[in-house]
């Protein structure tokens, strides 16, 4: 039950007068009618400076209390008018506002602290990334400096593990450069109709020496010739059928197979990249998607990876309001899909 100010006065006034004209009955020639003024009179004073107390007093400060703290939740324009507290009694309705209120600050903290610890995270990695073939490249040139410079043999394969490593470098960079940029919103969306089978093919033309040196073969299966229009950003969903194509090469078998599937649904098209290599064993699947993760760190270094592939590729999706799904098998293989939305064409 909620007690107005007025039933609180009502019920003190109510106990005053009683426990007075109680005590007035002890006191010897007290009549009845003086009992019964003394009663109404009690009664009536101490409801009204009650009722003052508690009104003016407690509840007008209490109210400008909690009209503070409203006033700050509606600057707030993250909360909605919804879940301003209603109620009539300000004692708990301040109660809910400042539940409320620190249960949100509390919440806003927790989310700065992990953002603290993610910068701190990924600055490190990142610091360790530039550092390797930094140190690398140095070692190289430093030693031909030395005098390995001499020896022709020594000095082409020097000179060329120091290029291998600056390539490295460069590939690192600017992956690191896409991916802050698309994270910040740096780089806008230019959604225009693509058609994914002219994607396909393009992204095999550019990366058949890869296959080739790997001895896979690159298969694309569509359930109809095309084209297949979807709604994208040409640029980026080619970087997407890149990174997918080329990481199934790298990580795929030696004289393995790779396909691409393209299928279409009644609003959208369903893209899959499939590859028959060693495949992702389970605990590493949920976390292939965040920076510098890698499941084998030598073979992806030695493969000219940056860690930062797949990551790109699930931004890029995200800004398409899609996601990227995996599916592997140990000795089978790895599947990566994504949906993209149609376009019909008259
Ligand atoms: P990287 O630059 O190392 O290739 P990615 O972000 O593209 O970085 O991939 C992250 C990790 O996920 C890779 O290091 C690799 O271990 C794993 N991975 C990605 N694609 C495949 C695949 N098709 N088969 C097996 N492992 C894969």
């Amino acid at each position: 039950m909620s007690l107005s100010p007025r039933i609180i006065a009502l019920l003190l006034a109510c106990l005053i007068s009683a426990v007075t004209v109680v005590f007035l009955t002890f006191v010897e020639g007290v009549t009845n009618s003086m009992l019964f003024v003394v009663g109404v009179s009690s009664f009536a004073v101490s409801f009204f400076l009650v009722l003052y107390a508690i009104e003016f007093l407690v509840y007008r400060e209490v109210n400008k209390m909690y009209k503070t703290i409203h006033k700050l939740r509606i600057r707030d324009f993250t909360i909605s008018r919804k879940n301003l507290v209603k109620s009539n009694n300000p004692f708990k309705k301040l109660n809910d506002e400042i539940f409320v209120y620190v249960a949100k600050k509390q919440k806003e903290i927790e989310e700065l602290k992990r953002l603290e610890l993610f910068r701190r995270e990924f600055l490190a990695d990142v610091s360790h990334e530039l550092k390797t073939p930094i140190f690398a490249a140095q070692g190289f040139i430093h030693t031909l400096i030395d005098g390995a410079i001499d020896d022709e043999k020594v000095r082409d394969k020097f000179l060329n593990k120091a290029a291998k490593s600056l390539d490295g470098l460069d590939a690192l960079v600017k992956d690191l450069v896409a991916l802050s940029q698309l994270e910040t919103g740096e780089i806008k969306m230019h959604f225009e109709k693509v058609d994914l089978h002219h994607v396909t093919h393009e992204v095999f033309e550019q990366l058949e020496r890869v296959a080739q040196k790997r001895h896979t073969v690159l298969k694309l299966k569509t359930d109809h010739s095309g084209p297949f229009w979807v709604k994208a950003d040409p640029q980026r969903i080619s970087q997407v059928m890149t990174n997918l194509v080329e990481n199934a090469i790298k990580y795929g078998n030696e004289d393995g197979k790779v396909l691409v599937t393209l299928e279409e649904a009644k609003k959208h098209i369903l893209v899959s990249v499939k590859d028959d290599g060693p495949g992702i064993p389970p605990e590493h699947l949920s976390r292939i998607f965040e920076r510098f993760y890698r499941v084998d760190k030598s073979r992806s270094k030695e493969r000219g990876g940056t860690g930062l592939g797949l990551a790109i590729v699930k931004h890029i999706l995200n800004a398409h309001k899609t996601r990227i799904t995996v599916e592997s098998k140990l000795e089978k293989g790895t599947t990566f899909s994504f949906k993209l939305d149609k376009i019909e064409t008259p």
